[in-house]
């Protein structure tokens, strides 16, 4: 078979080039464990060994029985004894030793060979309760197959052996950020948007990734050499020479752009005319406030705690929770650091809170409402915010506030841990600000109301876009529909904004949107007091604010409001931006949005 180059076209969400060996990360690849020949003398050991990975799995299936009905209830947890259960059913486990013995073959292919005959046999039946177990046992199956596999990824679907460009179907950020924390230099998945957190979670890391690239999984070896282009939206799969001679010189390009926006880092972000916006970092690490600075961000304006409580069997501690918060304070003096309280739910999950799983999460119990429901974690967060403001300047965000009640509910809550505080005489910062997310449509329709209540607005554009239009902002399907340039949001900006200034209180933006140049200069034009973004798009946001006057940046905005199709906004943004987004040289495809526009070097 020859090896062909081949070409793929995805959604660009963490900009940067990678290339390497690519490592398919496939959850059932158990199921197509390949076939090897025993001598006569491995058998036993064979034997040993499949009992040993079924021993495992029955470990680890009480393990998760215990952690859930600890931190849940009984009743969510019996699924897992029941799934240990079924490890002693005879049937299975016995055929398979059998085989291994007639055939001389390995475990985990007659294994995985009787488990798919097993299940064939059922799904015969047309039977709801035999089909419930069905899928039981296809997990129970398969958590054996990883352990035959590799034994010490305990049960976890994906480990990384060495550096790899990391390809997948779809990867919950749960799953997704210690396998990019670990040893993958480039993402690339078939599904998710723009906005999805794992793709926040890959730019956040620095990793160059490529979404919503439909079928790679099917056309792509492991191990094939693999170059992820998170400028453009590509991934090539066996480059030519000649492919990766060009890649080469364009990884080269990108260097010395990204060095040149260095000399940005100690000026500040206003525009030719002197109008200062604040451009602030969004964290989902603690880790990353030791590069912020570096990219000339100000503080940060987003802490996404919620990924704290990511990838363990307990939730953080108030006191483990307070020493973070207090290590981001103290890390951006004198500047200020925005933590918002958990937004457990939408496509973030975490196994402690054993969440039962929801038709519609992104409608569901997500972030204040989970919060207002388990008032123990919210005031235990609550706390650890309040004793860590004693340290720096920290002011508390709470995200999906949909109407006044729930936010006075949190008023309320907030009133009484700092009570509890005073009373055991622990110090915080008695005018510590209390702002609200304006991310659900509700909200920004009622943003004067809320204005009133709250100390300051922090616009999340990724949710607000994803309710707004009704597109899910993680599913590739619909990501051509998700723009943030539809004449619709850009009256809810304009209204939220307003509403806000007009009750004194300053509005930042901390969606995906803030760290776009041209998207930038937009808000800048509508009297934005801050942008928040991740740390390396503060960069090039400087450089295009840097350039333009704010009269510019307003006659743009009362022109596009004037327009009626999304086309013709991004035509008039394209008309008056290109100049400047030529001489600075930007990159404008960091975002899908921008992938419509003519790129800088087609514009030329
Ligand atoms: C947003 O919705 O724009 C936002 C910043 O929050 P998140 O992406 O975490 O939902
Ligand atoms: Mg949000």
């Amino acid at each position: 078979m020859t090896i062909r180059e081949r070409i793929f076209d995805g959604i660009a969400v963490s900009a940067g080039y990678a290339v390497g060996r690519s490592h398919v990360a496939n959850r059932d690849a158990g199921l197509k464990a390949e076939a090897h020949p025993l001598h006569p003398d491995e058998v036993d050991g064979e034997i040993s060994r499949f009992l040993e990975a079924v021993t495992q799995a029955r470990d680890q299936l009480m393990r998760i029985h215990r952690q859930v009905a600890e931190t849940l209830d009984a009743k969510h947890a019996e699924i897992y004894l029941a799934q240990s259960m079924m490890l002693d059913d005879a049937d299975l486990l016995d055929a398979t030793i059998s085989d291994i013995r007639t055939e001389l073959l390995n475990s985990e292919f007659l294994f995985a060979r009787r488990l798919n005959l097993h299940i064939e046999l059922m799904q015969q039946f047309d039977d709801e309760i035999l089909k419930a177990r069905d899928s039981d046992i296809m997990d129970v199956g398969n958590r054996v197959l990883r352990n035959l596999l590799n034994p010490h990824a305990d049960g976890r679907c994906v480990t990384l052996e060495a550096w790899c460009v990391l390809v997948a179907h779809d990867l919950p950020p749960s799953e997704a950020t210690p396998l990019l924390k670990e040893k993958a230099i480039g993402l690339v998945l078939e599904k998710g948007g723009p906005t999805s957190h794992t793709a926040i979670m890959a730019k956040a890391l620095e990793i160059p990734a490529v979404v919503g690239v439909p079928d790679i999984t099917k056309f792509i070896e492991e191990g094939a050499i693999t170059i992820v282009d998170g400028v453009f939206g590509r991934v090539v799969i066996n480059p030519t020479a000649e492919t990766l001679l060009a890649y080469e010189e364009k990884q080269r390009d990108y260097l010395t752009y990204e060095r040149g926006l260095e000399t940005l880092r100690d000026v500040p972000g206003e525009t030719i005319d002197g109008y200062s916006v604040k451009l602030r970092s969004n964290i989902e690490l603690p880790e990353e406030i030791a590069h912020i600075e570096g990219h000339g961000a100000k503080g940060v304006g987003l802490f996404r705690t919620e990924f704290l409580f990511l990838n363990r069997s307990e939730p953080p501690s108030e006191d483990e929770q307070f020493r973070i918060y207090r290590q981001v304070v103290e890390g951006v003096k004198p500047d200020s650091a925005v933590v918002r309280t958990i937004d457990i739910g939408g496509d973030k999950f975490f196994s402690h809170m054993g969440l039962p799983t929801e038709l519609n999460p992104f409608m569901g119990q997500r972030a204040i409402r989970l919060c207002l429901q388990h008032t123990d974690i919210f005031r235990t967060q609550l706390r650890a915010m309040l004793r860590a403001s004693a340290y720096g300047r920290l002011r508390i965000l709470i995200p999906m506030i949909s109407g006044i009640e729930e936010f006075l509910e949190v008023k309320r809550h907030l009133k009484a841990v700092k009570q509890e505080l005073r009373a055991n005489h622990q110090p915080f910062d008695a005018h510590i600000e209390l702002g609200a997310m304006i991310e659900v449509p509700s909200a920004a329709v009622v943003a004067d109301m809320l204005a009133r209540e709250a100390d300051f607005f922090s616009i999340g554009t990724n949710d607000l876009i994803q309710y707004s239009l009704a597109v899910d902002r993680g599913n590739e399907k619909v990501a051509y529909l998700y723009e943030p340039l539809h004449p619709a949001i850009l009256r809810l900006l304009r209204t939220i904004i307003n509403a806000g200034h007009d009750a004194g209180i300053p509005v930042s933006v901390c969606g995906e949107m803030a760290g776009d140049p041209m998207m930038a200069v937009i808000l800048v034009g509508m009297g934005i007091d801050e942008l928040s973004m991740s740390s390396m798009s503060v960069p090039s946001v400087k450089k295009l604010i840097r350039s333009i006057q704010l009269s510019e940046a307003k006659l743009l905005v009362e022109d596009i409001m004037g327009q009626n199709t999304i086309d013709g906004v991004k035509k008039l943004v394209w008309r008056r931006l290109r100049r400047y987004v030529k001489q600075n040289k930007l990159h404008v495809s960091h975002l899908s949005h921008a992938n419509d526009m003519p790129s800088p070097a087609s514009a030329a």
